[in-house]
């Protein structure tokens, strides 16, 4: 079996801040009446729903999961949730060092790195979310940006890396209805394959998912590049026929 081969597809809901018990219900029986998908399918909500989420998905091929987890084990850390709380409720995946948080929180890539590693000693599946603000891409660093973010990774986690899901969003393609193109998208996709497959066979083989403003009608096409395995899903995962339309289309 080549690496190619073990390359899962995957299509991954970002709730966001969004939700409701009742709306949460709602979009949760809309995409379970949608499935079986081909692709392996997750929903990352806020901590809060979790336990309603899990409880909604259980013996569905639904997997859940968290968007975001500290870079602690336990202690005096107001407001955080650690991944060993997070592998308590079945999360599968967390989200890690999603550009809201670098940028409205100050994540750096050190931090998290951080993040990704206690998410793997919890047994969680970290998506590392890495890529460029417009002014970057302007500037011509799309290449350097997302090398220095997968390199901090990389440098904490060493082989495990290759338990890892990254995830390419481009900061100017997120909620604002831009979407790099399906060729802007695969170069740094290719980009960032080429760097894991100096790592090894088993890193090169990771998913790596495009996210920024992914819809039904552009989803396709994107998920149809060499190196994009599926996506990391914002604004549309809201919408049970949207997120099914995308699922489908991985
Ligand atoms: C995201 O939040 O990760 C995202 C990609 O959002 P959107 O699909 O709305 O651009």
């Amino acid at each position: 079996m080549s690496p190619g081969d073990r390359r899962g597809k995957l299509v991954v809901g970002n709730w966001k801040m969004n939700g409701s018990r009742a709306a949460n219900a709602a979009l949760l029986a809309g995409v379970k009446a949608a499935s079986p998908f081909a692709a392996g399918v997750a929903v990352c909500v806020p901590a809060p729903y979790l336990a309603e989420v899990a409880a909604a998905l259980q013996g569905s091929a639904i997997a859940w999961g968290a968007q975001d987890c500290s870079s602690h084990d336990a202690g005096a850390f107001t407001g955080e949730v650690s991944a060993a709380m997070l592998a308590e409720f079945g999360c599968r995946y967390v989200i890690v060092g999603h550009s809201e948080r670098r940028a409205l929180h100050g994540e750096g890539d050190r931090l998290v790195a951080e993040k990704a590693a206690k998410a793997l000693a919890a047994g969680l599946t970290p998506i590392v979310c890495v890529g460029e603000t417009l002014a970057q891409r302007e500037a011509g660093e799309t290449a350097a940006v997302v090398a220095r973010q997968l390199g901090a990774a990389i440098e904490l986690l060493a082989d495990r890396i290759g338990d890892t899901v990254i995830a390419y969003e481009p900061v100017w393609a997120i909620g604002t209805g831009k979407t790099a193109s399906p060729a802007e998208a695969e170069a740094v996709h290719a980009q960032l394959r080429s760097r894991l497959a100096t790592l090894s066979p088993r890193a090169a083989a990771i998913s790596i998912l495009y996210g920024g403003s992914v819809k039904p009608d552009n989803a396709a096409s994107l998920f149809g590049q060499a190196n994009i395995d599926g996506g990391l899903i914002g604004g549309a995962s809201l919408n049970a026929e949207h997120f099914a339309a995308i699922c489908k289309a991985a």
